[in-house]
C-alpha cells in the first residue's frame, strides 16, 4: 500500500514528487510512455526561472527526476491503463500490475495533436512546435508558419506576428472553427497571410536538422508547391491523457479534469496537477507549481486521515 502514487514524470508529477519524497511519503511515480513528458521532446527551453542562459528540456526534467529520487521517490516504467477511484485504497492497474494507494495525483499532462506528416516528428523542437509562447521568440524575423483554423490558431498567429517577419496561416477548409472576434482579429493583422482550402503533405529538412520549407496542397486547385518557412506551428488541439479515469473523475467535454478548487477532483484524495487540468497556460512553470499544489494537498489530506 502507498501513501501517494503520481501519475506521469513531467514537469507536474516530477515537482510533486520533489515535495512528497521530502514529507516522508516515499512516493512512487510512474513514468508513462513519455518519461520526462513533453520537455523531454524539446530543446532549448529559455522561460524557466533560474536559468539566465536557458536550459536543455531533457536535462531540466532529468534534474527534476534526480532530485526527486535524492529525497526518496521510486520511479517505475509503465503506463497506468485502468483505474478504480470507486473507494479508498484506490487501485491502478501498471502495466498488468495492480498497486493500491491511499492518495493519487494524477499528472498526465495533455498531447499535442499532430498532422501526421513524414517529417514532422523528426523535427519537433528543431522548428516543429505546438506552443508558440513556449518558442515564438526563437523566430524573431523569420518566417513563420501556423496550421488550425479553431481560436488557438488564430491566438498564435496573432502572437507570432510579435516575432516573424510574416505569419502564414494554413487551414484545410474554407471557413473557419474560430469565433468570430478572434477571427476577425487574426483577418486585420497586416502581418498574417491566409492560405485556405490547402494542406500540408511535410516539412523538410532532416538532413539539415531544422525546418526550411513545407509543400503545401491546394485543395481546390490542385496545386502543390513548397514554401519556405522558418518556424511551424501546429495548433490543432490537445488530447488530455485521462482516458483510465472517464465515468470516474469529472472531465469537461474535451476530457480534462474539472478542478474543484486548488489541485482537488471531485474524489476526496485524488487531485490533479498541471496540463491535465489546465487548457489555459500550458507551461512547464506552472506545470511545476501545479505539483507543489498538489503535493501540499496530499500531505494536509494524509494527516487529516490520520496517516
Ligand atoms: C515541443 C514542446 C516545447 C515546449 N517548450 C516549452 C518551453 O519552452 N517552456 C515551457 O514553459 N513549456 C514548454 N512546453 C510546454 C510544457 O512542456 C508543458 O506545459 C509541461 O510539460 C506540462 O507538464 P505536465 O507534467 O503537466 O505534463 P507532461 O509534460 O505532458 O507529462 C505528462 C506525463 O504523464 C505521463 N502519462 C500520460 N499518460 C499516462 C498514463 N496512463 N500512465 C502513466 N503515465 C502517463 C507521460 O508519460 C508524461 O510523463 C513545450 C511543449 C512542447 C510539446
Amino acid at each position: 500500500m502507498h501513501d501517494v502514487v503520481i501519475i506521469g514524470s513531467g514537469c507536474a508529477g516530477n515537482t510533486a514528487a520533489i515535495y512528497t519524497a521530502r514529507a516522508n511519503l516515499k512516493p512512487l511515480v510512474v513514468l508513462g510512455h513519455e518519461p520526462g513528458g513533453q520537455l523531454s521532446i524539446t530543446s532549448l527551453v529559455e522561460n524557466f526561472p533560474g536559468f539566465p542562459e536557458g536550459v536543455n528540456g531533457p536535462d531540466l526534467v532529468e534534474n527534476m527526476k534526480k532530485q526527486a529520487e535524492a529525497f526518496g521517490a521510486e520511479y517505475m516504467h509503465g503506463a497506468v491503463g485502468e483505474a478504480d477511484l470507486s473507494k479508498a485504497p484506490f487501485r491502478l492497474n501498471i502495466d498488468g500490475e495492480w498497486r493500491e494507494t491511499r492518495t493519487l495525483i494524477i499528472a498526465s499532462g495533455a498531447s499535442a495533436r499532430w498532422l501526421g506528416l513524414p517529417n514532422e516528428q523528426k523535427l519537433i523542437g528543431r522548428g516543429v512546435s505546438s506552443c508558440a509562447t513556449c518558442d515564438g521568440a526563437f523566430y524573431r524575423d523569420r518566417k513563420i508558419m501556423v496550421i488550425g483554423g479553431g481560436d488557438s490558431a488564430m491566438e498564435e498567429a496573432n502572437f507570432l506576428t510579435r516575432f516573424g517577419s510574416e505569419v502564414t496561416l494554413v487551414h484545410r477548409r474554407e471557413n473557419f472553427r474560430a469565433s468570430k472576434i478572434m477571427l476577425e482579429r487574426a483577418r486585420s493583422n497586416p502581418k498574417v497571410k491566409f492560405l485556405n482550402n490547402t494542406v500540408v503533405e511535410d516539412v523538410h529538412d532532416v538532413g539539415q536538422n531544422m525546418v526550411t520549407a513545407v509543400r503545401l496542397h491546394n485543395l481546390v486547385t490542385d496545386q502543390t508547391w513548397e514554401q519556405e518557412v522558418d518556424g511551424f506551428f501546429v495548433a490543432i488541439g490537445h488530447i488530455p491523457n485521462t482516458k483510465p479515469f472517464r465515468g470516474q473523475l469529472d472531465l469537461d467535454d474535451e476530457g480534462y479534469i474539472v478542478t474543484h478548487g486548488g489541485a482537488r477532483t471531485n474524489i476526496p484524495g485524488v487531485f490533479h496537477a498541471g496540463d491535465v487540468q489546465d487548457r489555459n497556460y500550458r507551461q512547464a512553470i506552472t506545470a511545476a507549481g501545479a505539483g507543489c499544489m498538489a503535493a501540499i494537498e496530499v500531505e494536509r489530506y494524509l494527516e487529516a486521515e490520520g496517516h
